[in-house]
C-alpha cells in the first residue's frame, strides 16, 4: 500500500482467491494467436505487464465451439490445444504474484471471420440481424442453445485445468448471452425466450453449468455492458436487474462492467473508447451496479491513469479497475504508481492507432508510445551499447525523442538538438485538433524518457554539415521531419488557399464557406473540419478515399464522423482537388472521373500530405561515420513509425 494510492494498492478476495491489488488488465485480443493457440509473444506480452505490477490479468475472448472461431488468430478453447499455452502463461505471470483469468466468448449474430477467408453463419437467439458486420444470422434451435451451454462450461474447465485462477464469461459487448437476455432480439418461444426469466435463463444455464464443470475453487465471473449504447441494444435498467437476479444465485463470483457493443457502429466506439470520450465513464454505472450487489465489481473504460482509478475506489463506485491501454503504453504502470514515480508513467492518450488498431488490421497489438509493446521479445529488456559513443540526434519530433532516449539508455553521449525553441515537432500541431489535447502527452512523455536517459538537448538551434563536422561524432541520427506539401492546383494563385499548418496555428484568416480538400483521409482533415465549423464556417470536406477518417481506426473515426454529422459538415467522398477560383473549387470524382463543382466558397485549405525535409540527409552524403534516417524525413506517415524507428535506430546506434 502507498500513501497516494492506498485504494489501489490494497488487496481485494474474490471468491476463493486473494488478487494483491485493484488494477487489472481486461480481456482484449492480442493477435499474438497462431492456429488458435497462444504463442510465446502472447506470454511475454502478458508476463511483462505481470511483472509491472498488475494484479490480475484477463487474456482475451477464447471461442467456446466451431459455431463461433472466427479466425486463427482468436483463441480456440473448444479442443484441448489451448490447455499446454494457458498453462505456459500462468507460469509466466503467476512468477510475478499476478492472478490470471480466461475469458469464454461466443459472438452470436456478431460473428466475423473464418479460417479460409469466407462468411460465416451466424447463430443467435433469433434471426435479427446486426449492423456491423451485416448478418442475417440462423435462429439456432434448443439443442443448439444447450450444447453451447456445454461449450461454455468444457472450456471452463480446460481452463482451469491449465492453472488459470478463474474463468470470465463475456455477456458484453452484445456478445451471445447478451443477445439471449435482450427482447429486441430475442424472440424465442421455448424455455430460452418469451419472458425475462426465459431470456435469463442461457445465461444463468452456463453460468451453472461452468461452475459445476471448475468447481468451487476457481474464480467464476461475468462481464457485461451497462449501456450499449445501441438503437436495439441492452439497457441500464435491464442490466442492473439481470445483474442483481444473478447476485441473488449466488454462483458467480464478481460482475465486470463496461459499456457499448460490437453489433453496431455507435455501441462499437465504447468497444475500446478513443480519446473524445471521458475517462472513467463507466464508473457511475458501476456504482449503481455496486449499491445493490454483494460480490465486487470490476469496471473499466478509459482508466488511463492511476489517479483516477484511485478516485474511482476511494468513492466505492467499484472494486477493482481495468488499465488495459495504460498496461499497453506502460506495462511497468501499477510498479511506477505504487513507488509513487508518477512522472516516470507513460500514460496512454486514448488514440487506438497500434492497440486495438493493429488488431483490427490483423497485426500484433503495440502502442505508438511504446513499440516494444508486442515485440518484448526483441525489445523487452535494454541492451547496454559495447562501446560508449558520441551520438547527435537532429530534430527533436517524436522520432528523434525516441532515438535519443534509447541510445542515452543504452549508455551513449547523446546530444538532441532542435531548430525551433519546443520539443515535440508536428505532434505540437497535433494537439491543436478539436478533441486531441491529450496527444500531446506524447511530448510530456518523451521528454520525460529524456531526462531519465541523460540526454543533452539544444533548441533553437538549426544542424547543419558544418556543426556536425565540428561536433565530430561516430553517429548522426537525422529526424528532420516534414513539411506540408503543395502539389500544383490550377488557380490557386488568385484564390484564397491556405494549408492545414495554417489553420491550425490561427495564421490564417479563413472565410464562412470553406471546401478542405483531404488527401489522406486522417485526423487532420476531420479535425480542421471539426475545427471550422465550430467557429461557424460551412464546412464542406472532400475526401480522396471512400469516407473520412479511412485511413485512421474504426472507432475514432466513428466518433468523429458523428460529431461532424451534428455540425453540419457535408462530406464529398471520392474527391480529388484540381482546381480552384475566387468562389469555386473544382474536384475530380476519384472513380468517374467526372467533375464535381463545390460553388460559393471563400477558402480552399488544403490537407495534402508532407514532403520530406531531406537537405540535412543530402549534406551527409560523404558523411564517413555511422547515419540514420528515421521518421517523416525519411517517409511521412505517422507517429506510430516514428517512434518505432527510433527505437530501432537508438538501439541499433
Ligand atoms: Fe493508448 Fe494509443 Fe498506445 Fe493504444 S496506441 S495504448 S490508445 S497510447
Amino acid at each position: 500500500m502507498t500513501d497516494s494510492f492506498p485504494h489501489l494498492f490494497s488487496p481485494l478476495t474474490i471468491g476463493p482467491l486473494t488478487v494483491k491489488n485493484r488494477v487489472f488488465s481486461t480481456g482484449h485480443m492480442t493477435m499474438m494467436i497462431d492456429g488458435g493457440v497462444p504463442n510465446d509473444d502472447f506470454v511475454a506480452y502478458h508476463e511483462a505487464r505481470a511483472a509491472g505490477g498488475a494484479g490480475l490479468i484477463i487474456t482475451e475472448a477464447a471461442r467456446i465451439h466451431s459455431s463461433t472461431v472466427s479466425s486463427g488468430q482468436a483463441i480456440n478453447g473448444a479442443n484441448d490445444n489451448c490447455i499446454t499455452a494457458y498453462a505456459k502463461t500462468a507460469d509466466a505471470v503467476h512468477a510475478h504474484g499476478c492472478a490470471i483469468f480466461g475469458q469464454l466468448s461466443h459472438g452470436g449474430r456478431s460473428a466475423y471471420g473464418t479460417n479460409d477467408g469466407t462468411r460465416a453463419v451466424a447463430y443467435a437467439p433469433s434471426s435479427t440481424p446486426d449492423e456491423r458486420f451485416h448478418n442475417q444470422p440462423r435462429a439456432m434451435t434448443t439443442a443448439m442453445a444447450r450444447e453451447l451451454i456445454e461449450g461454455y462450461g468444457n472450456t471452463a474447465k480446460r481452463m482451469a485445468v491449465a492453472g488459470l485462477d478463474g474463468v470470465e464469461i463475456l455477456a458484453s459487448h452484445g456478445s451471445l448471452p447478451a443477445q439471449f437476455l435482450n427482447p429486441r432480439l430475442n424472440f424465442r418461444d421455448d424455455e430460452f425466450g418469451g419472458s425475462f426469466d426465459g431470456r435469463l435463463r442461457f445465461l444463468r444455464d452456463l453460468i451453472d453449468n461452468a461452475r459445476a464443470k471448475i468447481g468451487e475453487g476457481t474464480v467464476l465471473g461475468m462481464r457485461i455492458s451497462g449501456d450499449e449504447m445501441s438503437h436495439d441494444g441492452l439497457t441500464p435498467d435491464l442490466v442492473v436487474e439481470v445483474i442483481a437476479a444473478l447476485d441473488d444465485d449466488g454462483v458467480l463470483d464478481y460482475v465486470n462492467v463496461i459499456a457499448g457493443t460490437m453489433s453496431d457502429l455507435a455501441g462499437s466506439v465504447h468497444v475500446v473508447p478513443p480519446m473524445a470520450i471521458e475517462t472513467g465513464y463507466v464508473a457511475p454505472f458501476a456504482a449503481t451496479v455496486k449499491a445493490c450487489v454483494s460480490m465486487p465489481v470490476f469496471v473499466a473504460g478509459r482508466i488511463n491513469q492511476p489517479q483516477i482509478a484511485e478516485q474511482i475506489l476511494s468513492s466505492d463506485q467499484a472494486d477493482m479497475c481495468g488499465m488495459t491501454r495504460a498496461m499497453i503504453a506502460d506495462p511497468k504502470m501499477a510498479s511506477k504508481a505504487q513507488a509513487g514515480r508518477l512522472d516516470d508513467i507513460r500514460a496512454c492518450i486514448g488514440c487506438n492507432q497500434a492497440c486495438i488498431g493493429h488488431m483490427q488490421t490483423g497485426y500484433p497489438i503495440s502502442c505508438i508510445q511504446h513499440p516494444e509493446t508486442g515485440r518484448e521479445r526483441t525489445f523487452g529488456v535494454r541492451q547496454p551499447a559495447p562501446v560508449a559513443r558520441k551520438v547527435m540526434v537532429v530534430g527533436a519530433g517524436p522520432a528523434g525523442m525516441k532515438a535519443a532516449a534509447v541510445a542515452a539508455e543504452r549508455g551513449h553521449d547523446v546530444t538532441l538538438y532542435e531548430t525551433t525553441a519546443r520539443l515535440g515537432g508536428q505532434t505540437l500541431l497535433a494537439q491543436q485538433l478539436p478533441g486531441r489535447a491529450e496527444f500531446g502527452g506524447i511530448i510530456t512523455n518523451l521528454t520525460r524518457e529524456l531526462e531519465l536517459a541523460g540526454v543533452r538537448v539544444v533548441t533553437n538551434t538549426a544542424v547543419d554539415r558544418a556543426l556536425i563536422d565540428k561536433e565530430a561524432p561516430q553517429a548522426v541520427i537525422v529526424a528532420t521531419g516534414a513539411r506540408p506539401r503543395h502539389p500544383y492546383i490550377e488557380g490557386a494563385d488568385e484564390a484564397h488557399v491556405v494549408d492545414a499548418w495554417q489553420v491550425l496555428t490561427d495564421a490564417a484568416n479563413v472565410g464562412a464557406s470553406v471546401v478542405i480538400a483531404d488527401w489522406r483521409c486522417d485526423w487532420v482533415g476531420l479535425g480542421l473540419a471539426e475545427k471550422l465549423a465550430r467557429n461557424g464556417c460551412q464546412v464542406r470536406l472532400a475526401v480522396n478515399g471512400t469516407t473520412p477518417g479511412e485511413s485512421i481506426q474504426q472507432y475514432v473515426r466513428t466518433n468523429w464522423v458523428g460529431t461532424l454529422h451534428k455540425l453540419g459538415v457535408e462530406i464529398i467522398p471520392y474527391s480529388r482537388v484540381y482546381g480552384v477560383d475566387t468562389d469555386t473549387v473544382y474536384l475530380q470524382h476519384t472513380a468517374s472521373g467526372e467533375a464535381v463543382l463545390c460553388e460559393g466558397v471563400d477558402t480552399l485549405v488544403t490537407a495534402l500530405g508532407h514532403e520530406p525535409d531531406t537537405t540535412l540527409e543530402k549534406a551527409l552524403q560523404d558523411f564517413d561515420s555511422e547515419v540514420h534516417v528515421i521518421g517523416d524525413c525519411l517517409a511521412p506517415r505517422t507517429v506510430e513509425e516514428a517512434v518505432l524507428e527510433g527505437l530501432r535506430a537508438g538501439t541499433s546506434v
